[in-house]
């Protein structure tokens, strides 16, 4: 009796897999990518061995990472008529991203932005950092975490997430405290590269964890970026001094070209924004600054009918239009990258916040979890 039960199970079992595949065959494949990550030996930095992941989603959206500065490389992803490019900045090899190339892609840290002469007092102790910007220090010093090998935790085939961790020793760039550093990047069905942080340490240190890349919403990244419409949703912004210091004033954007609160053509008001190179390269303080998830700033191009949402767990974004690219360096098929051909939306905290105590802290102490998230979605207007 028992063994025909264990039969008619075995034989329903395999009737009802027969039918599965053959569902699964029938289904239009065109539309539905297999969806997972895939790993591949890249190249050497400091003599050790990098590596290039892909994650795919079941839209068939493709995005390259390496555990090398957590660096994404290139998201290729369709336009309004499905026609696929690529999105970011980036290379297709590990050798070209020389210490001229400014954080394509890259994950920043320990503090992303700038801290005023690399000196910050903490608990009556005054720390002196790398200083790698003129007198400041910015985006982590010499050697950030955009150049050094994460170390890549084990992934699953059909799941398109990559888990990098880093262990930032006491000491290094100038900061206190062995810092450990967790970054999950997601690329979900609903088109979201979707980045967690997570980060403890034996010290309290300031913290300022970012991802610096590139957009150019077109999928042509030789044409500017000035058609493109932004939004931010920010009545304030910090003003800066000229070398990009934040004053400590927190100034309403009403009535100046940081107004971008209603969606507006990048280039609009893009000549107005003070200091040179010309362009934006500004904190923009969120309406929402709690830790839940809000969003940021959106920026549609007409032409190929991309939106990009950024939405975040963080109080600020760094809005940046690429103003020191210059054409110097050059893509993949040897163009050069022009001034305003990308921009930067980095969420984060205020600049230079360990010497502003009116500014939200960015300290973090032994015993403490920091987590935040931030989620870009890349998807069509038709
Ligand atoms: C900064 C810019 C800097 C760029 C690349 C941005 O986050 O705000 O001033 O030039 O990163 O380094």
């Amino acid at each position: 009796m028992k063994k025909r039960i264990i039969l008619t199970t075995l034989s329903g079992i395999l009737i009802a897999g027969s039918i599965f595949t053959s569902c699964t065959m029938n289904k239009p494949s065109a539309e539905t990518a297999k969806a997972g990550i895939t790993k591949q030996a890249w190249d050497k930095v400091d003599s050790q061995a990098v590596d290039l992941y892909t994650l795919t989603n079941k839209n068939g959206v493709e995005v390259k990472i390496s555990n090398y500065g957590g660096k994404v490389t290139s998201w290729i992803t369709p336009d309004k008529n499905g026609n696929k490019a690529n999105v970011v900045l980036g290379f297709d090899s590990a050798k070209k991203y020389t210490p001229a190339v400014p954080y394509f892609g890259a994950l920043i840290g320990r503090y992303g932005n700038r801290i005023a002469k690399g000196k910050f007092t903490l608990d009556g102790k005054t720390y002196t950092l790398a200083t790698n910007n003129g007198v400041n220090h910015l985006h982590g010093g010499n050697k950030g975490y955009d150049k050094v090998v994460w170390t890549a935790g084990p992934t699953v085939d059909s799941v398109a997430a990559l888990t990098l961790t880093y262990l930032s020793k006491d000491g290094e760039e100038g900061y206190p405290g062995n810092l450990k550093v967790t970054v999950k990047y997601t690329l979900t069905d609903a088109d979201e590269l979707k980045i967690e942080y997570t980060a403890t340490t034996d010290k309290a240190t300031p913290l300022n964890l970012t991802n610096h890349s590139y957009f150019n919403l077109s999928g042509d990244l030789t044409s500017p970026i000035l058609d493109e419409e932004i939004q931010i949703n920010a009545d304030r912004y910090t003003p800066v001094d000229a070398a990009l210091i934040p004053t400590g004033e927190l100034k309403a954007v009403k009535g100046t070209p940081f107004d971008l609160t209603k969606p507006v053509k990048i280039g609009a008001h893009i000549n107005e924004v003070p200091g040179k190179p010309v362009g934006y390269d500004h904190n923009f303080v969120l309406n929402v600054s709690d830790t839940t998830m809000h969003q940021a700033a959106l920026v549609y191009d007409a032409t190929s009918g991309r939106q990009l949402e950024v939405i975040t767990t963080q109080p600020a974004i760094q809005f940046y239009t690429g103003n020191f690219l210059d054409g110097t360096l050059k893509l993949d098929n040897g163009k050069p990258i022009n001034q305003h051909t990308a921009f930067c939306l980095e969420t984060q905290h205020y600049p230079d916040s360990p010497n502003h105590p009116a500014f939200p802290s960015t300290v973090l102490k032994p015993g403490e979890t920091f987590h935040s998230t931030t989620i870009y979605k890349i998807t069509v207007r038709k």
